[in-house]
């Protein structure tokens, strides 16, 4: 069936017919925050994946590029098997994962093999480059990596969904989360293999598949999945996203994803319309960005880069991470120097109220509430 793909803006094969969600779970990440602590990793993996079968699962991962992968190789096997990927200007002339399926499959995809998934931190914090011995680093310098936070996308139009034979995935229409029927999934492990981002995993002592369940109970409860709500650098904001056509300017997810543009689907080519968001890191090549993130990147880093000439983006990068609870907009009041940035629920309760500038406090070396004399030992 033809579905309209936004991301490529054009329309393209799926196996089912284009239905959109009441609302989109989505996520926001700014790559170039993110601090590789590994504790939504951890987050994640405590609250989901701690049972006997799921040692090797990472729902939330997050690893280095260009040399980090989990499972190995996941991305650069499927660009090579997709063939050549060209833009048109912003519309994708490549073929995606649907159309580009060989004869005898649906999907155009592989199966990871087990030790595949035996190096979770490969490639961690190793530079584009052997940096030669006597070479010297200078500014700006050629060596660079940056880190790639990775969850299921909940995509628009999931691979796993269209693969599985058992009809056992589903994307619900409340809130466009995917997942995965335990009762009717016999573990054909289709959805594995055609997951392009790898993220349905097998689990061999049930014999099913499971994935990122997108925090559903706290989702109902209003707030925040675990890997943002424990997001040590406060790199992630989670919310619903309107559909590309209607998004409204004070919804933090339409601003940045609609309106600013500033954050970009990942290997938008693959045509899942995934709803994960990632804001491009601004020191990597522009050919390496434009690759991962499609042809908005260089625009992204662009805007990015002069973000404290704008409020609304300013105050709303302030509020990433502010909160557990779903921000569903937002308001600036003020400048960027004495302004602040104010989220709202979506009954239009006031939820977090942040200064545009953190604040600088000088204290004095007497204090004279306490009457004592503060010393610099260092
Ligand atoms: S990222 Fe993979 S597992 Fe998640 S919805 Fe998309 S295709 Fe399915
Ligand atoms: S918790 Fe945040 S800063 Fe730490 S690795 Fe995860 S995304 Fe990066």
């Amino acid at each position: 069936m033809k579905v309209y793909n936004w991301q490529l803006n054009r329309e393209m094969d799926y196996k089912y017919q284009e239905i959109h969600p009441q609302k989109q779970v989505t996520w926001v990440f700014d790559t170039n925050k993110c601090i590789a602590c590994q504790t939504c990793t951890m987050a994640c993996k405590n609250a989901w994946t701690s049972g006997k079968g799921q040692e090797y699962m990472f729902w939330n991962n997050v690893e280095s590029k260009p040399w980090g992968f989990y499972p190995l190789g996941w991305d650069v096997k499927l660009l090579e098997k997709l063939g050549p990927q060209p833009w048109n200007g912003d519309k994708y002339a490549g073929k995606t994962i649907f159309e580009g399926a060989q004869y005898g499959e649906e999907i155009l995809g592989y199966a990871p093999d087990e030790k595949d998934y035996s190096h979770p931190n490969l490639g961690e914090d190793e530079v584009n480059q052997q940096v030669k011995e006597k070479e010297y680093i200078t500014i700006p310098h050629q060596p660079w990596m940056f880190y790639l936070q990775r969850i299921c996308n909940h995509c628009s139009y999931p691979a796993c969904l269209g693969a599985c034979p058992r009809k056992a995935i589903y994307k619900r229409k409340e809130d466009g989360i995917v997942l995965i029927d335990q009762k009717r999934c016999r573990g054909y492990q289709e959805c594995v293999r055609a997951c392009p981002y790898k993220k349905s995993m097998f689990r061999t002592n049930t014999g099913k598949s499971e994935k990122c369940i997108s925090c559903f109970p706290a989702v109902e409860q209003g707030k925040q999945t675990q890997c943002v709500q424990n997001c040590i650098g406060k790199i992630r904001l989670f919310g619903f996203k309107n559909n590309w056509n209607e998004p409204k300017g004070d919804n933090p997810i339409d601003y940045l994803v609609h309106i600013k543009k500033i954050a970009l689907p990942l290997y938008p080519q693959f045509g899942t319309q995934p709803n994960v968001y990632y804001i491009p890191p601004i020191h990597v090549p522009e050919a390496f960005n434009r690759q991962l993130f499609g042809p908005g990147a260089k625009n992204a880093v662009e805007q990015y880069k002069k973000a404290y000439e704008d409020p609304d983006l300013t105050g709303l990068l302030m509020l990433f991470g502010s909160t557990d609870q779903i921000i569903s907009s937002f308001k600036v009041e003020g400048d960027i120097n004495n302004g602040y940035c104010a989220g709202y629920d979506d009954k239009g309760n006031e939820l977090i109220k942040v200064p545009m500038k953190e604040p600088i406090i000088i204290r004095e070396e007497y204090d004279e509430q306490r009457n004592v004399r503060r010393f610099n030992v260092t």
